[in-house]
């Protein structure tokens, strides 16, 4: 096989794997967001169980505050009985007071049921609090896998790209610079086989006489059309 037409070969190889580890590398971050999504969701839900929980809390305060306002009126006009006296002075008091006594309780009742529902969110928190430290340990466990893949694909890539140094510095400079132009116009496919009268790199046929001189991989052509650099793979 002609000498420079095998490092095209072989070049091409390198240049087609340095492809691939740069678009592995650079597929990386999408797919570790994947991973993402179950932790940034469970934060959202335990914030959403805190904000109810902190609304809910304040509330409370709120009921509180009115009780105790209930229980002032209560406790001031308890103060005045002395100032009573008729009886139907005394039956409208009585029915102050009571009226007052009612509010109070039904704020009461209020605050006990934010008191149960206060509870059940701290348990929906501690769940929540839970299932973002699962997640989050998931996700930093795919996180330092993912580093590590990087590392590793960082490192192969070095390795070609000192492989492909060697191939460069064999190849004539023409050569080089009619591959490098194809390459960058051909989407990373320069040299490609053909294969039954037809090159691989664009599916046109070969005329019979070309193939026939391709196949002795003695001298390089290209293809009429793409005018990528042909050769033929023995089967
Ligand atoms: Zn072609």
């Amino acid at each position: 096989m002609n000498e420079q037409l095998k490092y095209l070969i072989e070049l091409q190889e390198v240049d087609s794997s340095i492809l691939s580890i740069a678009e592995k590398i650079e597929s990386l971050p999408g797919k570790l967001e994947k991973f993402k999504a179950p932790f940034k969701e469970a934060n959202i839900l335990l914030q959403k169980a805190k904000t109810q929980f902190e609304a809910l809390g304040k509330s409370r305060k709120d009921r509180e505050s009115a009780a105790e306002e209930f229980q002032e009126k209560i406790n001031k006009l308890k103060t005045k009985s002395k100032e009573i006296k008729t009886n139907k002075e005394y039956e409208a008091y009585l029915k102050e007071i009571e009226g007052f006594e009612k509010e109070k309780y039904k704020i009461e009742d209020e605050i006990l049921s934010i008191m149960e529902n206060l509870e059940a969110f701290t348990k929906d928190i501690q769940k929540e609090e839970l299932k973002v430290k699962k997640t989050e340990e998931e996700f930093r466990e795919q996180e330092k896998a993912f580093e590590e893949e990087k590392t590793r694909l960082h490192a192969e890539m070095e390795t070609y790209k000192t492989k492909r140094k060697d191939f460069v510095a064999k190849i004539e400079v023409e050569l080089y610079e009619q591959y490098m132009n194809l390459l960058k116009r051909s989407g990373g496919l320069a040299v490609v086989p053909a294969k039954k009268e037809v090159c691989l790199g664009c599916n046109t046929n070969i005329p019979p006489q070309q193939f026939n001189d391709i196949k002795k991989n003695d001298n390089i052509f290209n293809c009429y059309y793409c005018k990528r650099i042909l050769y033929f793979k023995e089967q």
